[in-house]
Order: structure tokens, then C-alpha cells, then sequence
């Protein structure tokens, strides 16, 4: 049952009694922000429908949990150590709000309540009260006040949390789930099952390729060995048939199997080759290829041709003007950029209550599919055309297409209007005594004939950008979109990097309070744009107030005691202010 907290301060809760204290120490202005604000910003019913309305223990009030949760991603700490700060820290308990003798909850509790959002597919929804609640404050000024938003997108690695393993060792673990799917099935013990099946080598807990006594250098021994654990999976999958056979289909039984035995099936048809001689290894990386059996839906990355990488990617949309991280999405390693962008852009929309007037990305999404999907959306994209080379020739962009007039100029000045073919394979052909007289045709045509020159199926589009795109116009655009890089910085910071979790929805969890830290502490820097008229103003009450008490024998500290301020909050605000949209905050 939903357990929820009172609004009211308590005589002697931790930021009562040491909320000036903490403000006056190095690094602790996010605390003493989330002290302030954490009543706005996270409310128990928010999270209501993750708990029964009306029975059952009340629990430890979600809004507790989800500060706790933002302050375990900002300070980056373990489920473990996140419990013992929130004993025992002071800061944390200022900012939870808890009393100094208090344990707010158990590890357990803070799991749970992860595991809730997650599982009821609520993983945005403390990015997005937090969200919320900064652009409520954006609209009273701080942040900016507008409703149309440009955004700039951009995707970062994550290195996936599963163990990737060679297609020898990647055989053994998918075999190993099979037969213990298959044990519970017929409701034996995993290692009993497994010896009477001959099958104990998969499910003894040593790695396969270690326990293979042959000789690793002997292309033949390999097979031999490969041969031998493809048979035991065919013959595992053919067990699994007959199982299924016996269940009820769409049981929860049947559908493990059937788990079980799609990612068995799917490693044996990436990874091996069956030849009339047996199973050999396949050459190549196949597509979409499953690379461990702890997390399948980890795939092979590359954000560039040197950078390689196993796990996913992280789509990223901030707004230009404020540096908000405005939505977040996960994508496989190897999807392509633009993967989900227009979906990033409408998530804005909703969460935001305003209209994105233009998004500005990298030449990653400068291709002609993703520019008609964001012409057919009826989106303004602003991305650069990648660049064309022909292996020393002169490239397409030498040449000037007119689609209205349905013709083509070359370098040397010759027009064709020789059209051929028909969707997706147009290209203009010129003469082949034409280019064969030609003075330049040593630096255009490599073989015989006339040069041909194809016409992208999205060539209007390609050649509006690329005439953008020389304009000075376009740096002031490529300048404003360097804010996606400094914010996916920030949640590289945040530690997005390397996934902590499993699966694509609990990293989506992860990359969602990464952003929810990184908009909270842009909002903390956000008081130091009123600072200088506050600090005056307190200053003066402040003065005249010493005035009157200057029979006092001493003074706590140098910042003046107004009561409901403490200026040095703000005072130190206007040096995180000053650093602007650094990473380090
Ligand atoms: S080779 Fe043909 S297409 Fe190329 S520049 Fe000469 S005339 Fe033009």
C-alpha cells in the first residue's frame, strides 16, 4: 500500500538541524537543492500505481526512493552503498529528508522499487517529474520561456553488462539453458538430468573451451570438437520438440522451452555453417548477430571505423537553448543512428507540451531515408550530407542534377538529358563519343563508354541540404549542435557508458535517471542566474537586521542568518552558475 510522506519539516530531521551546515560545505549544492525542491519535484502519487490502493503494509514513500535513486546515479555509487550513505551520510539525509537517527530503507527496498518500475514499464518516470519540474521553473523564467523548442540529437555507446563469448563458449551457455529449462520441465535436478543425458560438460560451471582437452592449434581437433557440440545442441533441440509436444501451447513451460531453444537455434544459425564434410565455423559476423547468452540482446557497435564496441546505444535529444535533456531512447549497438530519432523528437513534444521547430544532428543522420521519414512527418532536419568520392574521379557532387529540366552538366561543361531507368536505379548516361573526346575523361571515366551518373531517390532533398550546408548559415547550426555533445558528456559522466544492468528496458532505466540527474543539477546552476539581485536584496535586509541585533556576542558563521536563506546556497550557486554547462556538474 502506498506509503506517503508529509510535506511539513520535521523538528529534527537532517536538514533541519544540519541543512547549514551541509550548504556550507565544498560540493554539496545538489544536495542542499534537492532539500528544497525535493517536495516539488517527486510526489508519492506519481508513483501510485505501483502499489496496491488499499491493502497491504504502507510503504517506504516511492518519492523517498526515487531522491534516493538520484542521488545513487549522481554520486554513482552501488545499491549497497546507496543504503549505508543514506544511514549514515549527512548530506544524503539532508537532501532525502530523514532524521539523523533514521534508516530510511533496506537494499532491498530501493531494488524493488527499481524492479517495479521496470517491470511496469515506468522507467521514464522519474526523468520525466524531474523534467517536469524544470521546465515549470524554465517557464517562470530561469531556463528559457519558450514553446517551440529546436533540438539537437545524437547517439553514444554503451558497453553492454552481458559476458560475450566465442561462438565455442556461446554453444556451451545457450546449450547449458536448454537443459535446464528441459530439467525443470521434467522436474530433475540440472546435473542429474544432464548426466543421464551425457550433457554434464555444459552445466558443471567450468567454462567449455577450458574443459575441450585438444590441441587449440590443430585445425582438425577444432572441428572435431565444434562437430561434436553442434550434434549435442541438435539433439537437444530435437528433445526440445518432443517436450513441447506434451505441454500446453502458450504455457508459461512452453514458452521458456521455446525461449530456450530460439536462442540455441539462433547461435547455431549465425555461427555455423553445415557442409556436407559437418558443422564448420561461418566466416563473417553475421547481421544481428546474438553475442552472449547473460544479455542476447547485446549486439555488435561501431561509432566509427577504429571505435568497435558490444552492447548499445543511447539516442540522445537536448534542447539547444536549454541544455535539457528533453527524451532518451536504447537502441542495439549496431541499429543506425537516426534509429528512433523522429520517435525522441514526438516524446519531446508530449513531454515538453511544445512544438519543435527544427532538429539539428551529425551527417549520421544526414542520409535520404532519414530526411523523407523527417520530410514526411512534416520535421525540419537540419543534418550534413555525408561526402562523395569516387576513388580519385570526379564525384556525383561535380556534376549538377536539374530534376525539373531532366538534365545533368559535367565538369567539362557537356549537358545530357539521357534519363534512364526507372524508381529506385534513375542515373543519367552521357554519350559514349562525348566523354570519349572528352580532355578530362582521364580524371571522370575509368571504363569504356560514357560516364553515368545515378539519381538518389531522395535527390531533391540531398541537394537542398548540400546547398544549405555551404552557406555560413549552416555553422551557426553546426556550432548549436555541439550542445548534444556536451550533454551526452554529462551522461557519459553519469556513468551510461558501461550499462549496471541487463537488457534493454533496465538500461533504458539507467540512461533515463542519468538524464533526470543531468537536468537537476542544470536546474541547481540555474539559481545563480538570479543570485546577484537576491544576494543584494538579503544583504540589505540582512543588514538592517545586524543593525538591530549587534548586542550579539558572536555570530555561527560569516553568512548572515536570515532566517528561510542562507545566502551561501546562493553564493555558491553563482560559482556553479559561472561554469556554465561543464560537464563537471
Ligand atoms: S568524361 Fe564525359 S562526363 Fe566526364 S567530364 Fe568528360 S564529357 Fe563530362
Amino acid at each position: 500500500m502506498l506509503g506517503t510522506r508529509s510535506p511539513q519539516r520535521g523538528l529534527f530531521d537532517a536538514d533541519t538541524v544540519y541543512g547549514e551546515y551541509v550548504a556550507a560545505g565544498e560540493g554539496t549544492s545538489f544536495y542542499t537543492f534537492l532539500a528544497q525542491h525535493r517536495h516539488e519535484i517527486f510526489r508519492d502519487e506519481d508513483f501510485a500505481e505501483l502499489y496496491c490502493r488499499d491493502n497491504g503494509r504502507r510503504s517506504v514513500p516511492p518519492s523517498l526512493l526515487a531522491l534516493a535513486l538520484v542521488l545513487q546515479t549522481y554520486t554513482r555509487v552501488s545499491d549497497e552503498e546507496a543504503h549505508d550513505r543514506a544511514c549514515f551520510d549527512l548530506r544524503w539525509k539532508v537532501a532525502l529528508g530523514v532524521g539523523e537517527w533514521d534508516k530510511p530503507f533496506a537494499k532491498s527496498t530501493l531494488q524493488e522499487f527499481r524492479a517495479q518500475l521496470v517491470l511496469h514499464q515506468r522507467q521514464a518516470a522519474i526523468f520525466q517529474e524531474s523534467l517536469k519540474w524544470v521546465r515549470t521553473r524554465a517557464r517562470q523564467g530561469a531556463l528559457g520561456k519558450d514553446k517551440q523548442v529546436r533540438l539537437a540529437l545524437d547517439t553514444t555507446a554503451i558497453l553492454g553488462r552481458g559476458a560475450v563469448k566465442d561462438t565455442y563458449n556461446l554453444l556451451g551457455d545457450s546449450i547449458a539453458l536448454v537443459v535446464e529449462a528441459l530439467a525443470a520441465q521434467a522436474g530433475e535436478e540440472v546435473a542429474a538430468w544432464a548426466e543421464r543425458e551425457g550433457l554434464s560438460r555444459y552445466v558443471n560451471g567450468d567454462s567449455l573451451k577450458g574443459q575441450l582437452d585438444i590441441d587449440w592449434s590443430d585445425k582438425h581437433q577444432r572441428e572435431r570438437a565444434l562437430q561434436a557440440i553442434v550434434a549435442d545442441a541438435d539433439r537437444l533441440l530435437e528433445l526440445v520438440r518432443q517436450a513441447r509436444e506434451q505441454l500446453e501451447a502458450g504455457s508459461l513451460e512452453d514458452k521458456r522451452l521455446a525461449r530456450m531453444a530460439g536462442l540455441l537455434a539462433r547461435v547455431l544459425v549465425q555461427d555455423i555453417e553445415r557442409r556436407p564434410s559437418g558443422a564448420v565455423l561461418k566466416q563473417g559476423v553475421s547481421k544481428d548477430r546474438v553475442l552472449s547468452m547473460t544479455d542476447p540482446e547485446m549486439r555488435h557497435g561501431r561509432k566509427s571505423p577504429a571505435w568497435r564496441f558490444d552492447g548499445f546505444k543511447a539516442q540522445v535529444a537536448v534542447d539547444v537553448d536549454t541544455q535539457l535533456v528533453t527524451a532518451v531512447a536504447v537502441l542495439p549497438g549496431n541499429a543506425p543512428d537516426a534509429e528512433q530519432a523522429l520517435d525522441v523528437v514526438d516524446q519531446t513534444e508530449q513531454e515538453l507540451d511544445c512544438t519543435v521547430t527544427e532538429v539539428l544532428a551529425d551527417a549520421a543522420y544526414g542520409a535520404g531515408a532519414t530526411r523523407q521519414a523527417f520530410a514526411d512527418a512534416g520535421r525540419s532536419l537540419v543534418a550534413k550530407v555525408g561526402v562523395i568520392s569516387n576513388q580519385g574521379s570526379f564525384p556525383k557532387t561535380d556534376f549538377q542534377i536539374d530534376l525539373d529540366a531532366g538534365s545533368c552538366r559535367c565538369p567539362a561543361g557537356e549537358m545530357t538529358f539521357d534519363l534512364r531507368g526507372a524508381g529506385l536505379n534513375r542515373r543519367f548516361q552521357f554519350a559514349a563519343e562525348v566523354c570519349g573526346a572528352c580532355r578530362l575523361r582521364s580524371q571522370c571515366v575509368r571504363g569504356q563508354g560514357g560516364r553515368t551518373i545515378s539519381v538518389h531517390p531522395q535527390e531533391r532533398l540531398l541537394q537542398a541540404a548540400r546547398a544549405f550546408q555551404a552557406t555560413p548559415v549552416f555553422r551557426e547550426y553546426r556550432a548549436r549542435r555541439q550542445t548534444v555533445e556536451h550533454r551526452l558528456a554529462r551522461l557519459v559522466q553519469l556513468g551510461i557508458r558501461q550499462a549496471r544492468y541487463r537488457g534493454s528496458a533496465k538500461v533504458l532505466f539507467q540512461v533515463y535517471l542519468a538524464a533526470a540527474v543531468a537536468n537537476l543539477t542544470l536546474a541547481a546552476t540555474g539559481h545563480g542566474v538570479f543570485w546577484p539581485v537576491l544576494v543584494l536584496f538579503w544583504a540589505l535586509v540582512a543588514g538592517l537586521w545586524g543593525r538591530s541585533s549587534r548586542s550579539a556576542t558572536h555570530r555561527r558563521s560569516a553568512a548572515p542568518a536570515v532566517p528561510g536563506l542562507d545566502l551561501r546556497f546562493f553564493a555558491h550557486d553563482r560559482r556553479l552558475s559561472l561554469a556554465g554547462s561543464r560537464p563537471g556538474f
